[in-house]
C-alpha cells in the first residue's frame, strides 16, 4: 500500500526543515526526502551570519529582521543551544566613492528600522584596532548575529520526528506526477513511492532539476562559495567584518566596471567572522561553475589577500581547512516562496542564494502559514513563483 502523507519536502537543508518544524507544529503529517544526508547542501558548508546589514531595503530586510526575533527565541524552542550570539557587524570603507554609495544604502536600511550607522575612522579603530589605515569609515549595525546552521538543523530535526515526521534518506526523487485524485506521487531512487496532497520543493541548488520533474522551469542556479577556515585565535576585534568593495559593486554598475578583474571573476566579498569556538571563516567566492564544490588555489589565496589587507596582523595565523558550497541563486537575487499557477500542491521554498541561514525561521513559518491557508506574517507577494513566469507543462 502506498503511504500518504500531508506534505512531502524535497530536501533537508536549512529551509526544508524549518518548513518541516513549523508544519508539524501545526500538526501536519509530513515526510521529508533527501538524497544524502542532512545538511549536506548548502546548508552544510557556509558561514553563520544573520547578517541584517547586507540586505536590499524590502522584504528581503523585513524578513531577515522578522527571523532575527525568531532565533532570539529558537533555542529555548528547540531545546538546542544555537549557538546564537550578536556581536555586530561592520562593512569596511575605504574611499569617498563607496561612501557615498554605502551613505545612501544605511539611509535607506535606517528607513526600514535597521539599527545602522555609518562611522569615522576614529570610531573605526576603537572597535577594530587591529585594522589598517586604509579603512576611512565603516558602517556599524549592534544587533548583526550568528548562529550553528549545524544545530539550527539537528533542533529542526529532532522536534519536527518528535511531532512525528518521517524522512527516507538518502532518498533521491526522481519522478513527480499529479494524479486525477488531486494527490502528488513522488517516487525516489530507491524505488520507493509516496502520495501527498502538497510538495514542497525545497531542494536549494537542486531545485531547477527536481522542478523538471513536475514540468516547471526554475531559474534557480548553483553559485559556488569557498571559504577558509583559521586556526582558534583570541577575538580580533569588537565586530564580525565585511567590506564595502563588493556591495557597492552590486550597486553601481561604474564601480563595478573599476572592479579588480580577478576580484570581479571570482565573485569576492571579504566576510570574516569569528565562531563560538574562537575559529574565523573567512570567505568568499561568488562563483558560477556548476555543482563543482572544489576549493580552488586561486580562491583561496585572493579570499586570504582580501583579509590580509585589512589586517595584516593575521600573516602567522594557521588555516587549518578549506571547503566550498552551493547558494542556490535565482535569477533575480530572490527567494520563490510559493505555489506554482496550474500546479496545485505544488510549493517551492528555495533560491535563498547567501541569505538562507538568516531567513530560515521566517520561510519556515510563511510556509506553513500558506499551507494551512492562514495569513501569512509578512506579505512575500513579490516572492511568488509567478513572478518569473515560470514555464509549465503538463505533469
Ligand atoms: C560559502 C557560503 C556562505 C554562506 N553564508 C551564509 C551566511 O552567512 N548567512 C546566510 O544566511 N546564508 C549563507 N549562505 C547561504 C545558505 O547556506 C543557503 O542559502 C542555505 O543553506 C540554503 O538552504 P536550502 O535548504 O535551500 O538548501 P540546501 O542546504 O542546499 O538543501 C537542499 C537539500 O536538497 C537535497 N536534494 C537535492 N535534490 C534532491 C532530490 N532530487 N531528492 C531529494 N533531496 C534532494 C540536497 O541533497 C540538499 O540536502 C552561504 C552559502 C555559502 C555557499
Amino acid at each position: 500500500m502506498k503511504k500518504v502523507f500531508d506534505v512531502i519536502i524535497i530536501g533537508a537543508g536549512i529551509i526544508g526543515l524549518s518548513t518541516a518544524y513549523y508544519l508539524t507544529k501545526k500538526g501536519k503529517k509530513v515526510l521529508m526526502l533527501e538524497k544524502k544526508e542532512i545538511g549536506s547542501g548548502s546548508s552544510g558548508a557556509c558561514d553563520d551570519m544573520i547578517l541584517l546589514q547586507s540586505k536590499k531595503p524590502g522584504i528581503l530586510l523585513q524578513m531577515a529582521l522578522e527571523s532575527f526575533e525568531m532565533y532570539k527565541c529558537l533555542s529555548e524552542e528547540l531545546n538546542t543551544d544555537l549557538e546564537f550570539q550578536t556581536r555586530g557587524g561592520m562593512i569596511l570603507i575605504e574611499n569617498q566613492e563607496q561612501l557615498k554609495i554605502m551613505e545612501d544604502f544605511v539611509r535607506k536600511q535606517r528607513s526600514y528600522g535597521l539599527d545602522v550607522e555609518l562611522i569615522d575612522k576614529r570610531d573605526v579603530k576603537k572597535k577594530q584596532p587591529l585594522v589598517n589605515d586604509r579603512v576611512i569609515a565603516s558602517t556599524y549595525s549592534p544587533i548583526d548575529s550568528q548562529v550553528n546552521p549545524l544545530r539550527v538543523m539537528k533542533g529542526f530535526y529532532m522536534k519536527s520526528i518528535e511531532r512525528g515526521m518521517e524522512i527516507d534518506k538518502p532518498s533521491s526523487v526522481t519522478a513527480l506526477k499529479k494524479l486525477s485524485n488531486g494527490y502528488w506521487e513522488v517516487v525516489t531512487d530507491n524505488n520507493k513511492c509516496y502520495h501527498a496532497e502538497v510538495v514542497i520543493n525545497a531542494a536549494g541548488a537542486w531545485a531547477a532539476e527536481v522542478g523538471k520533474f513536475a514540468g516547471v522551469e526554475i531559474p534557480i542556479k548553483p553559485k559556488k562559495g569557498q571559504i577558509a577556515v583559521t586556526e582558534q585565535i583570541p577575538c580580533v576585534g569588537e565586530t564580525n567584518i565585511w567590506d564595502a568593495d563588493y556591495i557597492v559593486t552590486k550597486l553601481d554598475p561604474v564601480l563595478a566596471e573599476k572592479r579588480d578583474r580577478i576580484l570581479a571573476e571570482l565573485g569576492i566579498g571579504l566576510s570574516f567572522t569569528q565562531t563560538l569556538d574562537g575559529n574565523y571563516l573567512i570567505g568568499g567566492t561568488r562563483e558560477f561553475v556548476g555543482f563543482d564544490t572544489k576549493t580552488t588555489y586561486q580562491g583561496i589565496s585572493n579570499i586570504l589577500s582580501q583579509v590580509l589587507k585589512f589586517f595584516p596582523v593575521l600573516r602567522n595565523v594557521h588555516i587549518i581547512r578549506t571547503f566550498a558550497g552551493l547558494r542556490p541563486a535565482s535569477i533575480d537575487g530572490k527567494p520563490f516562496l510559493g505555489e506554482v499557477k496550474d500546479k496545485e500542491g505544488f510549493f517551492i521554498a528555495a533560491g535563498h542564494e547567501g541569505d538562507g541561514i538568516a531567513l530560515a525561521p521566517i520561510t519556515g513559518k510563511i510556509m506553513a502559514q500558506m499551507i494551512c491557508g492562514e495569513t501569512l506574517s509578512l506579505p512575500v507577494d513579490e516572492l511568488s513563483p509567478d513572478r518569473l513566469k515560470t514555464h509549465c507543462k503538463p505533469s
